[in-house]
């Protein structure tokens, strides 16, 4: 029956949900009668969902079909701004639970013709009376279309216990209006070959129902003295990581920071000394720091907008100037020691300074993470894979040493694999135990 349409008429009703989620972005989104789950696999893809639910009265196929809701590698490595949580129940939609109210969409995709009438009453009352969203789409099969399915005798589906023709679904939907204070307008999927499009209707007809008031004036047991009913079973349930999360923030950052920080340290290098880690030129002070962040605040004022390429470019060139001035006057020297304590006192250690102003303005994903210089500088502080200068404005990059002591120093502090490492698979385990 399926190929008569395409795409499938099962995809045309999804479709049809989508399309609605797409222009009316409701934040709590359930499904009732939810199955195999394969619309909420769509639905996840909607990211203005904040709370997206499922429901089914069989368990055990939900359990089948639930791993597919879990967050991917990519929303752990790429988390997005916006927050997803996901929960599915076994549960009768014919029973009352407290979990299910205050939704903005309820969608029951071919539910109401598995209830028998008896059932699809008290569904009408928990959902239009008790749950109250503030939208229903409700879809069932349209038995005026069945003489047009090829080799169909009797029901679509041998669970089915109606079909009902258009005007029996329509006497319904409009008794819930007039009981549960809706309105509701019609429609459906799978379009009847031409001329007899009137007579038939859709293969499958589709109820778009909309609350008309505020739900403390529904005539039931609706309002906030509401008994509490806990009927239906948690089987599942996943918060997808969200940038909203602090904890997550920082990691991304750091892990965006410590990469630009590494690449600009090795285009400066090769920029300014056409060596790589191990030039030996490349000890600068606290004081060439600060040479280097106000040559580079000045020159920011002057290049607010430039492309970022170029401007790192300069920025980077500015910094060597300072950098080299501050080394030649140079009467005090950093070591490693003045920004990680535990470290051997007495060992120099040689570092390149990415001032924050720099990584704010050049790297777009730092700017948009932090949001402003002084965010992203109290976001850094207190982490520990970040080096920060005294002052905080800017971070330090060590440079690998050519003694093979200093390397094993390096190593032994784990900052070379931190700053190297920056998307190691660790980091995507502790996000996960974070979620
Ligand atoms: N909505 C899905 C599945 C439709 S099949 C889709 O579009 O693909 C109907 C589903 O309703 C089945 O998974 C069945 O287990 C479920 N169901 C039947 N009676 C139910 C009830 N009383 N409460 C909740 N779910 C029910």
């Amino acid at each position: 029956m399926e190929p008569m349409f395409s795409p499938p008429l099962h995809r045309q009703r999804h479709h049809y949900v989508i399309d609605f989620v797409k222009r009316n972005k409701p934040l709590k989104v359930v499904d009732l009668g939810c199955g195999e789950c394969s619309l909420l696999k769509k639905l996840k893809f909607h990211r203005e969902i904040e709370l997206l639910v499922g429901v089914d009265i069989n368990g055990a196929k939900v359990k089948k079909h639930m791993h597919g809701l879990a967050p991917l590698s990519t929303d752990y490595l790429q988390p997005s701004f916006d927050q997803l949580r996901i929960e599915l129940y076994q549960g009768s939609v014919t029973q009352k639970d407290v979990r299910l109210r205050g939704f903005d969409l309820v969608t029951c995709v071919e539910l109401i013709e598995h209830l028998t009438l008896v059932d699809v009453e008290g569904f009408s009352e928990v959902v239009f009376g008790y749950m109250t969203p503030v939208t229903v789409i409700v879809s069932t099969p349209n038995s005026e279309f069945n003489p047009l399915l090829p080799g169909l005798t009797g029901f679509r589906h041998s669970d089915h216990k109606f079909e009902w023709t258009r005007a029996e679904f329509q006497s319904w939907a409009l008794k819930v209006c007039l009981e549960y204070s809706y309105e509701v307008e019609f429609t459906g999927v799978g379009e009847a070959p031409t001329g007899q499009k009137q007579s038939v209707g859709y293969c499958t007809q589709i109820g778009v129902f909309q609350r008309l008031r505020g739900r403390d004036s529904c005539n039931v047991l609706c309002g906030d003295d509401a008994e509490d009913v806990f009927s239906y079973t948690l089987l599942y349930t996943v918060n997808y990581p969200s940038l909203r999360d602090n904890n997550i923030l920082r990691r991304v950052l750091v892990s965006e920071v410590l990469y630009w920080t590494e690449k600009l340290k090795t285009r400066w290098m090769e920029e300014n000394t056409g060596e790589r880690d191990d030039a030996s030129t490349l000890c600068h002070t606290e004081g060439g720091v600060e040479g280097c962040l106000r040559a580079l605040e000045r020159c920011m004022e002057m290049e607010e907008t430039a492309a970022c390429g170029a401007e790192r470019k300069h920025l980077m060139e500015h910094c060597g100037g300072a950098v080299s001035e501050a080394q030649e006057g140079q009467d005090e020297e950093v070591s490693w020691t003045n920004i990680q304590e535990n470290q051997e006192s007495c060992k120099l250690r040689r570092c390149v300074s990415v001032p924050l102003a720099v990584l704010w303005s050049c790297c777009p994903k730092i700017g948009t993470l932090s949001g402003s210089l002084s965010n992203l500088r109290h976001l850094l502080m207190g982490e520990p894979e970040v080096k920060l200068s005294q002052d905080s404005s800017a971070v330090l990059v060590q440079v690998q040493d050519l003694v093979e002591e200093d390397q094993a120093d390096w190593e032994d502090s784990g900052y070379a694999e931190a700053s190297l490492c920056s998307h190691s698979a660790e980091q995507e385990e502790d996000w996960e135990a974070n979620v």
